[in-house]
């Protein structure tokens, strides 16, 4: 079955509106030359928007951003069709460090920070592909810190005894002090409270409001993410099954039944929910 008549959009925009800064293009991926995980992925992020790619552990919202940032050689992954580009440049045969030179940068799964550096090494090792001097790295630290006070608290604390939280906020200063486009945020609320998750979500708002920074924001947590973005991509089995602007998935009744987990105002379990009735309704 062809990925056209198993997607469905929702909501009036066909696509998030304004002019696009990352254009994914119908691209499969394929792990150890056998397994076919992306089967046509497409989707758009506006400049300046923040868009949500959602989806349940496993649906492939990791390996679209590998595919995007070039990680993929690492896992023995690759694009096997499509493209991708950003600001209108196809860009899978760059390296992963020249696509953080162009302003488009990852912030992966489970935060990675340097746990023997502390918060402030941690943040430095972001500007490293900077040359613009000292006194710029410096003003942008001092920016970093005004977003998150809680690092600031905490420069000199060595970031492996810092909290969750703490480092999924440094893991993404230290995507700023690249001075990015563009964020790729992989599953930021993984492990972390409701309180520290909505924290993190309202800086990200705020640097995509106040930086200009467009960002692409992989998660699992759909009615987080929803709150948060403006347009939004379902994921299941490597395919986009739906996709629309953020309000209008988040009143879809497939969507608050399978991913938020409420139909007809009672809370339901994942495991509650009727699989095959899924699959059939967004296959019709
Ligand atoms: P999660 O929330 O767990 O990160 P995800 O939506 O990001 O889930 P992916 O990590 O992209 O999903 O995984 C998609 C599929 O690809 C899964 O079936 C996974 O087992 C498979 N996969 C991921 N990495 C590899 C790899 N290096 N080699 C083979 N298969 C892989």
């Amino acid at each position: 079955m062809s990925v056209a008549e198993t997607h469905q959009h929702v909501g009036s925009a066909p696509v998030p509106a304004g002019e696009t800064i990352l254009s994914v293009n119908n691209i499969e991926v394929i792990y150890d030359h056998v397994i076919l995980v992306l089967k046509g992925v497409s989707l758009q992020v506006p400049r300046g928007g923040i868009v949500a790619l959602l989806g349940a552990n496993g649906a492939g919202k990791t390996t679209t951003l590998k595919a995007i940032s070039n990680l993929l050689h690492a896992e023995r992954g690759e694009v096997t069709k499509g493209s991708i580009e950003f600001e209108s440049d196809k860009v899978q045969s760059l390296s992963p460090n020249e696509l953080v030179r162009r302003g488009c940068i990852q912030v992966m799964e489970g935060r990675h920070c340097f746990g023997h550096l502390t918060i402030e090494e941690n943040l430095l090792t972001g500007a490293f592909t900077r040359k613009d001097g000292r006194a710029a790295i410096r003003a942008d630290m001092e920016m970093v810190y005004g977003y998150f006070p809680r690092l600031k608290e905490r420069r000199n604390s060595l970031a492996g005894y810092t909290s969750g939280g703490e480092q999924q906020m440094c893991a993404v200063g230290r995507a700023m002090m690249a001075k990015p486009k563009m964020i790729l945020l992989d599953e930021p609320s993984m492990g972390l409270a409701p309180q520290i998750v909505e924290e993190i979500f309202g800086i990200v708002k705020s640097l995509n409001e106040k930086e200009g920074v467009s960002f692409l924001l992989a998660e699992q947590n759909t009615n987080m993410a929803l709150k948060y973005a403006r347009y939004g991509y379902i994921l299941e089995n490597g395919r986009v099954v739906m996709d629309g602007e953020a309000r209008a998935l988040a009143e879809n009744e497939d969507v608050k039944e399978f991913y938020l987990g409420v139909s007809g105002g009672k809370r339901k379990s994942f495991r509650e929910g009727k699989h095959y009735r899924r699959r059939k309704r967004w296959l019709a």
